[in-house]
């Protein structure tokens, strides 16, 4: 049989190409986890994803009812589930104020980090269900979050400080609306939200790998430097952005390309090794890269995970 596999933010940039990557092969499934199902939809179409290989499924990550809902639905129909790709992001690099989550997180980390963590928990069980030969869980990282390179040096640094604005829950009221604590600061808000992310793939790894088999792994799938995820930038960053990416570090990937990094890792028999930052060289082959100290910090690991868990509800 086909393989199914969930990806969040299919209907633009990474996910869109990923999907279009992976339903070519007709070997899979796509289920699209879009938080807008017309643009979703056209998305596939304009690719050229024929019907057969792809379903839209409703999922707002900003709100952890439309979480719960949507693995209601996809329980509901019927499908195994093989693969899950946390995937969808927002950036908001120019926010002076901080927005938040339908919960009252603030978004970015809301997003990025606590409705992909509710997903994820919800969606194991199915995950360990399937028969498929390999089971992954794949979370989308970054450079950005590691402070072991050049780009995660670039200020404002990842940092998530002790959590305690986590703790506190992240709503700019009792608590700050930062992880650590600190100043609200769009741009560092998404840099730790994937240091959440490549935390949270270890955690994952460290409670479950054994038990169930699933691979669970991140990437950093290079600089996609035209996605939407700079929508949000200020017009002349999005004008330059790309060629400097393109001549001057040379870490520019189209989005093709990126897509078919993320699908390798969704389905290439030969990455299925657990706990991975998978990253690609010059030549664009992969290799497990190393992780900056604070996204391998088994400790802070552990602490995210159960702090996560009181506020998504699951403890
Ligand atoms: P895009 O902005 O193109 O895609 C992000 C996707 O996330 C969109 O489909 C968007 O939906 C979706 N999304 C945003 N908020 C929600 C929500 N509340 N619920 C459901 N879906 C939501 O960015 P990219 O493709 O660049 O980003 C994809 C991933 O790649 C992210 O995890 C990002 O951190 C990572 N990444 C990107 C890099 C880059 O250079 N671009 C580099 C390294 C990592 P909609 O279409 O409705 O807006």
């Amino acid at each position: 049989r086909k393989g199914n596999v969930i990806i969040t933010g299919a209907s633009s940039g990474l996910g869109l190409a990923t999907a279009k990557a992976l339903a070519e092969t007709g070997e899979w499934h796509v289920i699209m986890a879009c938080r807008n199902f017309l643009k979703a939809e056209k998305a596939a179409k304009s690719v050229g994803i024929t019907k057969e290989n792809y379903s839209v499924m409703h999922l707002d990550l900003a709100s952890l009812e439309s979480v719960r809902q949507f693995a209601n639905t996809f329980r509901r129909s019927g499908r195994p589930l093989d693969a899950l790709v946390c995937n969808a992001a927002v950036y908001l690099p120019t926010a002076k104020e901080p927005t938040y989550t339908a919960e009252g997180f603030e978004l970015s980390v809301g997003t990025n980090h606590l409705g992909h963590f509710l997903l994820a928990r919800l969606l194991l069980d199915d995950l360990k269900q399937s028969d498929y030969p390999y089971k992954r869980l794949i979370i989308v990282g970054s450079i950005t979050g590691n402070t072991n390179t050049l780009a995660g040096n670039v200020p404002p640094k990842a940092n998530l400080g002790d959590l305690r604005g986590l703790a506190g829950g992240l709503n700019g009221i009792q608590s700050s609306a930062m992880i650590d604590g600190g100043d609200f600061d769009g741009a560092k808000a998404y840099k730790d939200s994937k240091v959440c992310n490549m935390l949270t793939m270890q955690e994952f790894h460290r409670r479950y790998h054994e038990e169930t088999g699933i691979t669970f792994a991140s990437l950093y799938p290079g600089c996609i430097a035209t996605t939407g995820l700079f929508r949000e930038h200020i017009p002349l960053f999005r004008l330059l952005f790309p060629p400097f990416q393109k001549y001057i570090t040379k870490g520019y990937v189209s989005e093709e390309e990126a897509g078919g990094r993320l699908a390798q890792v969704v389905s290439d028999p030969s990455l299925i090794k657990s706990g991975v930052y998978w990253s690609w060289n010059k030549n664009s082959e992969s290799f497990e890269n190393q992780l900056s100290k604070e996204a391998s910090d088994a400790e802070k690991a552990r602490k995210l995970w159960e702090v996560s868990e009181k506020l998504v509800g699951l403890a």
